[in-house]
């Protein structure tokens, strides 16, 4: 018996994959219900107030703008569950918000938002390559100096080091492909904005970056079939499992991933 494969792609399952096998087997495959993380809820939360900034004539994109608009977010998502199953006291609440206004100060450290003439905001595109649909959200599509397509992906975690930013870097080469598959342009400039820290990591799509992505997508799927076939998705333990919502289901940790299968039975059935 084999498991069945997923039918799409996305920079985020293809980074999860490389990150855990187990845990993405838990998460794609098995689709098991994770609670809400504080991290991944800040992340939407300032996503969304850069869209709504970017919404604005560009002469109205100041910081006022912005402070105003997360407020504005804050609102709207709130009876969201990735925001309402959030296990926060009031102290902790108060620290999330003040760090998510200043992570929305920082981004006018990264560009002036006056200068961005976006084109298309959380912009869906996807692309059938045989059985399966590689899909993706590109936070923002714009038009440069020249005319030329530009992709840009905020990014509310820290900066990678040298070492891990091609990796990173993939998810935005992953759209730059996506846009030259949907839209018949190879964007000129790809661009990954690091709120936190805050800096900028740019590159330029090429023949030869567009194959190496090819490339590693290729490989990344024949692992994933591979694992499906012979039902061997590893665990591949680092300093992240302590975040994992599957910790308590994992071999490496003494857990039984079995018993994982036998929550997913108990929620179907609630
Ligand atoms: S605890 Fe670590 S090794 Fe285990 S599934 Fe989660 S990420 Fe993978």
């Amino acid at each position: 018996m084999s498991l069945p494969l997923p039918t799409t792609l996305s920079p985020s399952k293809i980074s999860a994959f490389k990150h855990c096998p187990l845990q993405f087997r838990f998460s794609v495959i098995d689709r098991l219900p994770e609670p809400p993380s504080p991290a991944a809820s800040k992340g939407t939360l300032i996503h969304r107030a850069l869209e709504r900034l970017m919404l604005r004539p560009p002469a109205g994109r100041t910081p006022a703008a912005a402070l105003a608009d997360l407020d504005r977010a804050r609102l709207e998502l709130a009876d969201h569950p990735e925001f309402a199953g959030l296990d926060l006291d009031a102290e902790a609440l108060d620290a999330f918000h003040a760090d998510a206004r200043a992570m929305v100060l920082r981004y006018f450290e990264v560009e002036d938002p006056a200068e961005v003439r976006a084109i298309g905001l959380e912009l869906r595109l996807s692309v059938e390559v045989g059985s399966l649909t590689l899909r993706g959200v590109i936070d923002r599509l714009e038009l440069d100096e020249d005319g030329e397509l530009v992709v840009t992906d905020y990014k509310t975690g820290k900066a990678p080091t040298v070492r891990y930013e091609q990796g990173r870097l993939d998810g935005v080469q992953f759209y730059a492909y996506l846009c030259e598959a949907v839209l018949g342009r190879r964007p000129a400039r790809i661009q990954l904005l690091h709120l936190a820290d805050p800096v900028a990591i740019v590159a330029t799509p090429s023949d030869q970056s567009v194959r190496g992505l090819q490339g590693r997508v290729g490989a990344i799927w024949q692992a994933v079939h591979r694992a499906c076939e012979r039902e061997d998705f590893r665990p591949n333990p680092g300093p992240l499992c302590d975040w994992c919502s599957f910790k308590a289901y994992c071999p490496a940790f003494g857990g039984d991933p079995a018993a994982a299968r036998g929550q997913l039975f108990d929620v179907s059935a609630a």
